[in-house]
């Protein structure tokens, strides 16, 4: 079951230009893992220790999966994702050894990224009552701790944990020495959607009238995922009016879909 909880990604195909409006994060994901793996003697010769482990932490699709992907494609690592609501949803009884497979494989196929998303589901405060389940939860969370307790700061494998529930997790996994590096991905603001809206339009054809300024002035509030999906939405827009152009129109039109779905999902406007 190791090859179904992990995704191995050899060569990810995100870079930074891909990831629009986090330009500071991405110097912060670079410091604390793209430095420790391509000049570890600059730690050394500073006497100081990188840190063990970076957390991103902010609402749904702002980018962290892809600044993770990005720095193992700059640093030519190996990406191995797990999430972490498989190992208590999908591998129940599985998940202490599953987190011992994905160090294992990690030491196999350095340099290496190991991501942890949805980090919360092994990490989170509420998992403190003496149910079963929640034993076993807390079992992988333990497997997790002393792995990156008895592991090199200084070698091949770097740890990025992501969530989106901040507030929930359990203090103990911010400690020093585990996951000390606490990086925050936000919605992006009004300069941040307009260069998201440029990276995915631009294999677009996009009309002369279409102004992506005005589209990204009536995105606010809109993540890095919601904007992509909405670039995909206009394009249908086109093609169902038979255009091989994209306008402000339909731009206009997935923006309504959009909100009216988003409302339907979730019960508030988007
Ligand atoms: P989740 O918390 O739901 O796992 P996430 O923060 O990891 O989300 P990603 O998986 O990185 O989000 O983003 C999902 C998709 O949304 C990306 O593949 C991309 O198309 C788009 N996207 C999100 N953020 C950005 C961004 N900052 N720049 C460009 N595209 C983005």
């Amino acid at each position: 079951s190791r090859a179904q909880a992990m995704e191995v990604d050899g060569s990810p195909d995100v870079r930074y230009e891909d990831i629009g409006g986090l330009d500071e994060q991405i110097r912060e994901v670079r410091e604390a893992v793209e430095q420790p793996l391509l000049a570890p003697e600059q730690f050394e010769e500073v006497g100081i220790e990188p840190p063990a482990g970076v957390l991103l932490h902010g609402p749904p699709g702002t980018g962290k999966t892809m600044l993770a992907k990005a720095v193992a494609n700059e640093t030519d690592a190996t990406f191995i994702k797990m999430a972490g609501s498989e190992l208590v949803q999908k591998f129940i009884g599985e998940g202490a050894r599953l987190v011992r497979d994905l160090f294992e494989l990690a030491g196999e196929r350095e340099p290496a990224v190991i991501f942890i998303d949805e980090i919360d589901a092994i990490a989170s405060k509420r998992t403190d009552s003496k149910t079963s389940g929640d034993a076993e939860v807390q079992r992988t969370m333990m497997q997790l701790l002393s792995e990156m307790d008895g592991f090199d700061e200084r070698g091949e494998i770097r740890i990025i944990a992501a969530t989106n529930r901040f507030d929930m997790l359990d203090r103990a996994i911010l400690r020093p020495g585990r996951f000390d590096r606490l990086i925050e991905v936000p919605v992006p603001e009004l300069e941040g959607r307009k260069r998201i809206l440029d990276i995915h339009t631009a294999e677009m054809p996009l009309a002369e009238d279409l102004d992506l300024d005005a589209v990204a002035d009536l995105t606010d509030g809109f993540s890095g995922a919601e904007l992509a999906s909405l670039t995909t939405e206009a394009g249908m827009f086109a093609i169902r009016d038979g255009r091989t152009t994209v306008e402000m129109q339909d731009f206009e039109d997935a923006h309504e879909k959009v909100s009216v779905d988003g409302e339907d999902s979730a019960g508030t406007p988007i």
